[in-house]
């Protein structure tokens, strides 16, 4: 456990997923207010364009953002991860989604990779409290 609160939160939605995840931002919105948000690109950018908030966007994830999120990760710049992924299309950044799951739980950060895991965490206590 450190001493440090989720400040910052990463959102990246495979393309299928896209649309799911503007929704769940538009239902956490108020929440999500309160936090840093980062993305890949074209997730960033649609969500800021359908809801107003502000999202850093980092390369789109097939050109290198989901390693960007890894990254952050690494570096403690990142607190959790809302991953909306597709598992029924392949990714040609397959390698890069991988890594980024993995280097998410070699460092312990909450990672959604479906709607209702984000639901979960978004909603949490645990978002509130040290680690
Ligand atoms: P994108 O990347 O938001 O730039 O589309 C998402 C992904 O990792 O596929």
């Amino acid at each position: 456990m450190s001493d440090k609160r989720i400040k910052t939160i990463a959102l990246i939605a495979h393309d299928n997923k896209k649309s799911e995840i503007v929704e769940w931002a538009k239902s956490h919105i108020d929440k999500l207010k309160s936090f840093n948000l980062c993305g890949t690109g074209t997730t960033a950018k649609l969500i800021t364009k359908n809801t107003g908030l502000k999202i850093k966007a980092f390369l789109s994830g097939p050109l290198g953002g989901d390693q960007q999120i890894g990254a952050g990760i690494a570096e403690k710049k990142i607190d959790a991860v809302m991953f909306f992924c597709d598992p029924l299309q392949a990714q040609p950044h397959d390698p890069d989604v991988k890594a980024l799951l993995r280097i998410a739980v070699v460092y312990d950060v909450p990672i959604a990779t479906n709607k209702s895991t984000a639901d979960c965490i978004i909603t949490s206590a645990f978002l509130d409290c040290e680690r």
